[in-house]
């Protein structure tokens, strides 16, 4: 495994939405999250995607949804991330508590896991999300967006995925491939009594725990669960030399695709749970310059030849701006 650069972290997360408006006004307004991209999924252009991330779409910041509203609601179980949780600066989680309060949001009293402070919470279609406390340091990469959250406050990346999985040994023995490293297990409060919580941390500052925890519930992909989870393979050659680990492992990684804004390789881990190596450029600044990140709806390579018959099968969405007035309809 010399030859493998450990990858950093995650990449970015992908959800499963309902409704899109529904969607936008919660991860662009209540969470506070820039929209850095308002596209389509290039497997299926009848459908948008949205990215949120931080105020530069730093990568292990961005989450990232198709609102298919023609699924049904998902149920989370074994086979796939079960919770997404963000890094919030210490002493954040009181002003979140009282802005979930204010609008409504669904959450849990905090729990204590590796010694640091989690508030679990649903999104709209009932994705479980988690807000974590940590120390952000003076150089930490990510930079706040402060639309709708100031910056002391504001979401700064991931801090962690937890994988439900009915045999973790494979899958902890890849996570060891990629690069992370296992640092314990403890009990989970807020989960099953008596499940155990396993931690891998890999190498960077954003996104860098994978949490793992043993389940047989079954689970169904639909609104409000996780489509797939990206990790960092900053270049070319480290995705190229991480592939072939995971083939070692005996896994069937595809080639690499474009995806306009990173170049990725997919694969399902052995557990089931959609894996994917993004590179770290060319970023979501690479087709629209950074101030304008979000602005339009982007269609991709050959999607623009096809923008008016694309655009009138899309529903109509407002992206929610600070100061702007209330909608009357
Ligand atoms: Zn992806």
């Amino acid at each position: 495994m010399a030859d493998v650069t450990p990858t950093p972290g995650i990449h970015h997360v992908t959800c499963v939405a309902g409704d899109p408006q529904r969607n936008m006004d919660f991860w662009a307004e209540t969470l506070g999250l820039r929209l850095v991209k308002r596209s389509i999924n290039q497997d299926d252009p009848s459908t948008y995607h949205f990215f949120f991330a931080d105020a530069e779409g730093t990568p292990g910041t961005s989450m990232t949804f198709f609102p298919w509203e023609d699924l049904s609601a998902g149920k989370v179980g074994s086979g796939q991330v079960s919770r997404t949780a963000f890094r919030v600066p210490e002493g954040s989680l009181d002003y979140w508590e009282e802005r979930f309060d204010e609008r409504g949001v669904d959450y849990d009293e905090r729990v204590e896991r590796f010694g640091e402070t989690v508030v679990p919470f649903r999104d709209p279609d009932g994705l479980p999300v988690e807000l974590v406390e940590v120390p952000i340091p003076d150089d930490d990469p990510t930079v706040p967006w402060t639309e709708f959250v100031p910056a002391e406050h504001a979401i700064r990346g991931f801090h962690s995925v937890t994988l439900w999985l009915a045999n973790p040994d494979a899958t902890m023995d890849l996570l060891e491939t990629m690069g992370l490293e296992r640092v314990g297990t403890e009990e989970s409060p807020g989960d099953t009594p008596g499940d155990q919580r396993t931690r891998f941390e890999a190498a960077g500052t954003v996104g860098r725990y994978v949490d793992v925890l043993p389940t047989v519930r079954a689970g169904r992909q639909g609104h409000g669960t996780v489509h797939h989870v990206a990790f960092q393979t900053p270049t070319d050659e480290d995705q190229s030399a991480m592939r072939s680990a995971v083939r070692g492992e005996g896994l069937n990684p595809t080639g690499q695709i474009d995806r306009h804004w990173f170049r990725s390789v997919y694969f399902r881990e052995h557990n089931g749970v959609l894996f994917e190596l993004a590179t770290r450029g060319p970023g979501y600044d690479s087709d629209e310059p950074l101030a304008d990140l979000g602005g339009r709806l982007v269609l991709p390579g050959e999607f623009e030849a096809r923008r008016e018959e694309i655009e009138a099968g899309l529903p109509d969405v407002t992206v929610p701006r600070a100061g702007a007035p209330e909608a009357d309809d």
